[in-house]
């Protein structure tokens, strides 16, 4: 396939492999792998040209456009779970098939797995969305490779520190922890995907010209993609406009309107090193307080105690409260959920910070067929922070290489 360019922006090379951007309009660029023959030490790029020095041939001009292999530019809206796993599977299946551009519109990776850092203490840190990993034996076995590969990357560690009020809701379930937070699961697959990743990209249209789609940011210049993955949660997608909402009219939107999600409320609290939080669990479960659901104490629930850096608390607001508070002032709700810890917890030393999160969109209540999330290997514990299974379906991923390779 050949396309005219009027420019070539930049280009990389790597043994014989030659990555060039080529600028074909203001708005539509492109990555292009080229393999050439020899080693090259030197390339410089001049307007529609780009020079080669090399070992052999002291100079040879390529013009790379009869030669060029145009690469399916793929966006991925999301750097959660989803999201990173995704770019890291399309970047195995087609290795040097696909440019993958990952855009989110938080600060930093993780979504709903975000491990936040005490202003004061980078090394104090708090996980405010997902606590632990469940493995069902039915995900241990068909998501192997994964839990292998997060086990002996040490990213993913098992849960030994006691869990106070857990209930088991299967046989042979197996949890995880993360010594480096939820965040660093995401981190690692975005890592491996080798995908470019941009913050503070919030998608606000989608437009579909032609073969390609057309994505619109608040902020910033729209830009062209030949496949789009929405890893949303379901709300936040059906707020996207353009073309989006004619594309799901009718049945489509009607199923992703029936998908529901429960809000809560996380608070981070942050400690100087030294101060001590006596209790006799890692994490509990909180059955009788209207407002606080679950506590953990987030550095010993890791397994990663230190005597230089503080210790870290989290409290999750039961959904009752969630909802309750949805939408009043952060700092006011910081208070009440104080309050209440103090009570559940009554002799609490003072943080030297506090974090509130509030997560509108928190755990799926209501599925896409209308059924509540359960069985099949999802959930563990009750009601409270309870867990996603890790990757995409196998399936899910196949198909949609395949349709993002029949669009390039
Ligand atoms: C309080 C809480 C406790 C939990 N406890 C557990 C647990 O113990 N175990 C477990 O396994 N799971 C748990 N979960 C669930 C788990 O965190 C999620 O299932 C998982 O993180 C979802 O990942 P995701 O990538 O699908 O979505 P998200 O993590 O929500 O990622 C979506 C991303 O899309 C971005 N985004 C949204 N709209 C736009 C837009 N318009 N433009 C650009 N970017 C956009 C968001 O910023 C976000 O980063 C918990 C979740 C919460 C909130």
């Amino acid at each position: 396939m050949t396309q005219e360019f009027n420019e070539i922006v930049g280009c990389k090379t790597k043994c014989n492999l030659i990555r060039t951007e080529f600028k074909f309009s203001d708005k539509h660029r492109r990555w292009v792998h080229v393999l050439v023959g020899q080693q090259y030490t030197e390339l410089c790029n001049s307007g529609r040209s780009i020079i080669l020095k090399s070992y052999r041939c002291r100079i040879s001009l390529l013009r790379i456009y009869f030669f060029a292999i145009l690469m399916s530019r793929v966006l991925i809206v999301g750097a959660g779970l989803t999201g990173s796993v995704c770019a890291c599977l399309l970047r195995r299946e087609m290795p040097n098939k696909v440019s993958i551009v990952v855009w989110d519109k938080a600060r930093g990776a993780g979504g709903r797995m975000s491990t936040s850092r005490s202003p004061s203490d980078p090394n104090c840190t708090a996980d405010l969305g997902a606590q632990y990993i469940t493995a069902t034996p039915y995900y241990a076995k068909t998501h192997r490779s994964f839990y292998d590969e997060l086990l002996a990357h040490g990213i993913l560690k098992p849960l030994v520190a006691p869990v106070e009020g857990m209930l088991m809701k299967e046989e042979g379930l197996r949890n995880f922890v993360t010594p480096r937070g939820s965040s660093s699961i995401v981190k690692h697959y975005l890592r491996e995907s080798g995908a470019e990743v941009c913050f503070d990209h919030h998608i606000t249209h989608i437009y579909q010209k032609g073969a390609s789609w057309e994505v619109q940011r608040k902020g910033g210049e729209a830009e062209h993609f030949d496949a789009v993955v929405l890893t949303m949660p379901t709300p936040q997608l059906l707020q996207l406009q353009g073309d989006v909402p004619s594309l799901i009219e009718g049945g489509p939107r009607q199923k992703l309107e029936s998908v529901s999600y429960s809000s809560r409320y996380a608070l981070g609290l942050f400690y100087s090193a030294g101060v001590r939080i006596d209790v006799p669990w890692a994490a509990k479960y909180i059955a009788d307080n209207p407002c606080v659901r679950f506590i953990s104490v987030d550095d010993k629930k890791r397994n990663v105690e230190s005597s230089t850096s503080g210790p870290s608390l989290v409290v999750h607001t039961s959904v009752a409260f969630g909802a309750e508070h949805l939408e009043a002032a952060e700092k006011d709700v910081g208070c009440l959920v104080l309050a209440e810890l103090k009570k559940v917890l009554p002799g609490l030393p003072e943080p030297v910070s506090v974090k509130v999160q509030k997560w509108r969109y928190s755990q799926v209540r209501a599925e896409l067929n209308g059924g509540t999330p359960s069985g099949t290997g999802s959930r563990v514990a009750q009601g409270g922070a309870v867990g996603a299974t890790l990757p995409l379906p196998r399936t899910l991923h196949r198909s949609f290489a395949r349709r993002s390779l029949t669009t390039a």
